[in-house]
């Protein structure tokens, strides 16, 4: 109370003051850094850190006493996966796992696996689906400093039609199916499409997540036909704007990408079958790919063992998985913007960053690799002034490495130290 009275007091007459008031700064050299929006890696940088942000940027490393010694590290930002699902983790069980498990066991698993993900040097993610009540719950947990993980923008629960990639009773026992509606993410016309845009806002959604088209691991036959009409995604994209959410779509087949597009999503999720017509319709309405290679690459792999997955899921692994690496190629090639996502949950939590090596494979530099996970991801998070580079006023979302991932992009998947909101949570010696 009294520290509280005092800044009142003398706030305003210490307001141009370069000194720290209360809180201690911090300060962080780096030896080198990536600077995103300059696009180049730089010599020695010191950032001073007060209060879970930035605060300022100097070209020389600091004398000061106490400094966080990263002068032997590559620093860049903090790490962002736009496409994420905590709350669980492919296994030959998983199928069965939606009928034995509640939502107290998917909370620990996702609290295990944010912290996982935390670890990697992912210090914000986009959660698009869960049951929509976890992840928000989570979300909250660590904004509390009660769990460890990164900052969490989550979708809840992903909206799609009758049968749909996120019906959740798909594939279940007639009487078991039920007939689930706008509040667990069903909707078939335009007045269930708004209503369940509008129920995402009441449980506090920060984005809508739809499934355009089929997809590969749910119990359907079709991985890729177009599951909504175009009044429908009118509806939920205009109600949505209204809202202040923006809208990632998952889509593997054209014809559902293009009525995404039209209707005015964000982005595209996968994207694995787009044609030129996809890619020009991408440009000229400025939207995002997720190309989530790391998820292809895992299910086209686990196809390959009996049991892993159900029967009818099988055949669409094997085909769709292996197309997503060829589709982001042309998609970079075509000039369509990219925001890096893995699908992690598909694949393994932690392994965020194997993501990065298949996209340069792929044709992309590292450079541009990297800037997907930051300045882009920020962009489509709608949160550039607060996270995606290491500027004054921003959050103090740093990550270092040894070595230059511009020479070997691999190195990112050994990140040595994490500092999340300014704190450290990763100091590896
Ligand atoms: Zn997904």
């Amino acid at each position: 109370m009294k520290k509280a009275a005092f800044r009142l007091a003398l706030g305003s007459a210490l307001a141009f003051s370069s000194l720290p008031l209360f809180a201690t700064d911090t300060i962080v050299n780096c030896g080198a850094t990536i600077d995103v929006v300059a696009g180049k890696l730089t010599g020695p940088r010191s950032f001073t850190v007060n209060s879970g942000r930035i605060q300022r940027v100097d070209n020389v490393a600091s004398k000061a006493a106490n400094v966080i010694d990263l002068s032997t590290y590559t620093c860049l930002p903090g790490l962002i996966d736009m496409h994420v699902h905590l709350t669980s983790q492919s296994n030959p069980r998983s199928y069965i796992e939606s009928f034995t498990l509640n939502p107290a066991d998917y909370a620990f698993r996702a609290a295990h696996y944010a912290d996982i993900t935390l670890q990697a040097g992912f210090t914000s993610v986009r959660n698009l689906g869960d049951d929509g009540t976890v992840t928000r719950a989570l979300r909250g947990a660590i904004a509390q400093g009660i769990a460890t993980g990164p900052r969490i923008f989550t979708a809840g629960k992903s909206l799609a039609t009758t049968g749909g990639h996120a019906d959740p009773t798909n594939g279940h026992r007639f009487d078991l199916m039920g007939d689930p509606h706008a509040k667990s993410g069903v909707v078939n016309g335009v007045s269930e499409a708004r209503k369940a845009v509008r129920q995402r806002y009441k449980e506090g959604a920060d984005l809508i997540k739809i499934t355009a088209t089929g997809g590969v691991l749910s119990t359907a036959k079709s991985g890729q036909n177009p599951q909504f009409m175009d009044d429908e995604l009118t509806a939920i994209i205009s109600t949505a704007k209204d809202y202040g959410f923006k809208v990632a779509a998952h889509a593997h087949g054209g014809e559902g990408m293009k009525r995404a597009i039209k209707a005015g999503v964000n982005s595209i999720e996968h994207g694995t079958l787009m044609d030129d017509e996809v890619r020009r319709l991408m440009k000229r309405h400025g939207t995002y790919l997720v190309p989530t290679i790391l998820a292809g690459e895992f299910v086209a792999e686990k196809a390959k063992i009996d049991g892993y997955f159900p029967e009818i899921v099988r055949p669409k692994a094997a085909a769709i998985g292996p197309q997503l690496k060829a589709n982001f190629a042309k998609a970079y090639e075509a000039g369509v913007k990219i925001a890096f996502g893995t699908d992690s949950g598909v694949s393994a939590h932690g392994d965020n960053a194997r993501e990065f090596k298949l996209m340069v494979d792929q044709g992309m530099p590292a450079m541009e690799a990297i800037r997907a996970a930051t300045v882009n991801a920020a962009d489509l998070l709608g949160e550039t002034e607060n996270l995606g580079t290491l500027e004054p006023g921003h959050f103090a979302d740093l990550v270092a490495v040894k070595g230059n991932p511009l020479d070997d992009i691999s190195i990112l998947e050994t990140i040595d130290f994490v500092m999340k909101n300014g704190e450290i949570v990763k100091k590896s010696r």
